[in-house]
């Protein structure tokens, strides 16, 4: 089979306006960034607010192996399914980070015959976004030790500045770092360091905020440090609110690009699914409600993350509710479930096959606890035999679960025609959203409801570093925001190791993290990296592009 960009060059695009023709968008409603792609005018939404939502369908997974088991690739394939079915139809997702794209993941633009294209743009620069949102974090970052090196008026504790600096790569050894040496004419030294810009607090923001006003709100209650006395500092207090406002007015507006199957596609913001909620922005969710009778939208990482914060703090944020969720499953990762070592996992194994469907089998039941209905998707990779897809389908007949082969990585649309009727059929049910718990339970309960009701865990630990922080919190006024939990997406749990369906075990919360812009409080599990690192032979090593232009070795 041909390679991810091969197939994406193979592709003759139709040019953006007639892409936003078919969600009756105009000229006046588009900013284009050259032929393919476009930005939609903030006035659009004076237009179109009025109008009746769509159907929002989530797709999420199972706990997912390294490789990641093809969410993005499913719901482009899902979108271009129920495009092809004749019905208006738009998908709303991420924007890839140029991080991981040069080391092992690759890009976020889909797989095979379900991409969104053009390719190259969305992995590489695209819109800029994403460096505005770098700019808009280092211009906070670089005013804060002017306020130092000005003589400290805000009598900051150097010692508690939480306001790190951002690039979008993954350079490890940025991780931590000493600023300000050289003298007294170069800065107050103190350790702090760089994180991705996708963990960048300000990228939650612009996924969370209903318009520009909501952005600087938010943007004012960044706590970036405290005084000696213990109070926050929050960037209103260093007066640059509306800079770092004006640096996103265009970040703000969402992207639109097409599939390979025309379909068109909002691609606009992508927080860490970690430290932050990891799903796109509100903003282009809302957009395509309004022009589209289906959207098609993702949660980063397995269902126990991804699906619960995309329902537990963007849905509760923006007052959205999904109408159906799609849980992508893979042979090779329930295999993985089932004790399969990862050397092994293209091995035919019917036992380990059937022992893992318990990690399936606790999404679903995590679905239907928020009241929603759920539909298997089974992504068909080259390697699953006849008699694995046999077995797995005749599992999920045997638990009663909704279920459709989906082949769409080597087929496009035609590979969810069965996936997209389904969904339909699914989504025109009457439901109403369960959150796991309310904003007014306690820091403490909201935590324990997230990880008894859908991890399964018997309880959480706290360590005295969390306990502490949880009272500063408590102190602060903060207590009221909902908890965006970090962890591993590899298991239920917070122990990696840990597959399958894990029971009779805790989960440790080691450390708590505000971020009162984006109007969460994290608690982590385990230790989180905000800034990744390069492998040994990183994707970089095999990109190039030639005198004609053309690409090579992005994936
Ligand atoms: P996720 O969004 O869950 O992280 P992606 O859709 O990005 O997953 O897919 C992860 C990787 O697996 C991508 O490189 C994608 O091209 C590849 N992939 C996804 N589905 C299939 C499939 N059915 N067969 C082969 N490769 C696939
Ligand atoms: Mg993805």
């Amino acid at each position: 089979m041909k390679t991810d960009v091969e197939i994406a060059q193979e592709t003759k695009m139709d040019n953006i306006k007639n892409i936003a023709a078919q969600l009756d968008l105009d000229e006046d409603d588009l900013e284009l960034y050259g032929k393919y792609k476009a930005k939609i005018s903030i006035n659009t939404w004076k237009k179109i607010k009025n109008k009746k939502n769509g159907k929002l369908i989530l797709v999420t997974a199972i706990n997912p192996t390294p490789a990641g088991e093809g969410k993005t690739t499913t719901s482009i394939g899902l979108g271009d399914a129920l495009h092809s079915l004749g019905k208006k139809t738009a998908m709303s997702l991420r924007e890839p980070s140029l991080g991981p794209c040069f080391g092992i993941k690759g890009g976020a633009a889909g797989g095979g015959y379900a991409q969104v294209v053009p390719m190259e743009d969305i992995n590489l620069h695209f819109t800029g976004d994403f460096h505005a949102l770098t700019s808009a974090h280092n211009l906070l970052a670089a005013v804060l030790d002017n306020h130092l090196q000005q003589g400290n008026a805000l009598d900051i504790d150097v010692r508690t500045i939480t306001w790190r600096r951002v690039v979008d790569l993954n350079d490890r050894a940025l991780r931590n770092i000493i600023c300000g040496l050289g003298g007294k004419a170069h800065g107050v030294p103190r350790e702090t360091g760089f994180d991705i810009t996708v963990a960048s607090e300000l990228m939650a923001i612009l996924c969370l905020a209903d318009d520009l006003q909501d952005v600087k709100k938010r943007i004012g209650s960044i706590v970036v440090a405290y005084n000696h006395a213990g109070e926050p500092v929050r960037a209103d207090d260093l007066k640059v609110t509306g800079a770092l406002a004006l640096l996103l007015k265009d970040a703000i507006k969402p992207n639109l690009v097409q599939s390979l199957e025309k379909t068109p596609a909002f691609i606009h913001g992508g927080p860490f699914a970690n430290i932050a909620h990891g799903c796109n922005s509100v903003l282009a969710t809302k957009y395509a409600l309004k022009l589209a009778d289906y959207v098609v939208t993702e949660a980063g990482f397995g269902a126990d993350l991804g699906a619960e914060k995309f329902i537990d703090i963007k849905c509760r944020a923006a007052g959205l509710k999904p109408d159906a969720v799609v849980i992508v499953a893979t042979v090779r990762a329930l295999k993985m479930h089932g004790g399969l070592p990862k050397q092994e996992l293209a091995k035919p194994d019917l036992k380990a096959l059937e022992a893992g469907m318990e990690n399936l089998c606790k999404h679903i039941e995590n679905i239907k606890m928020f009241g929603l209905p759920a539909v298997v998707a089974i992504n068909r990779f080259p390697t699953d035999t006849e008699e694995e897809i046999a077995f797995l389908e005749n599992s999920c007949k045997k638990l009663g679960a909704e279920f459709s082969l989906s082949t769409v990585f080597t087929d496009g649309s035609k590979g969810a025609v069965d996936l997209a009727g389904k969904v339909m059929r699914a989504a025109d049910r009457e439901s109403s959203l369960q959150f796991p718990y309310t904003v007014e339970m306690s820091i403490r309960e909201k935590i324990n409801a997230v990880a008894e009701k859908i991890y399964g865990a018997d309880g959480v630990d706290y360590t005295a570093a969390a306990d502490k922080m949880i009272a500063q919190m408590e102190k602060l006024n903060f207590a009221h925001l909902p908890v965006c939990m970090a962890k591993t997406q590899y298991s239920l749990s917070d122990d990696m190791t840990k597959l399958g369906r894990p029971k009779g075990f805790r989960i440790t919360v080691r450390e708590m993290r505000l971020c009162a812009g984006a109007g969460f409080i994290v608690a982590l599990a385990g230790n989180i990296l905000t800034m990744p690192g390069l492998p040994k032979k990183p994707a970089a090593e095999n990109m190039d592009i030639d005198s004609s232009g053309k690409i090579t070795g992005l994936f």
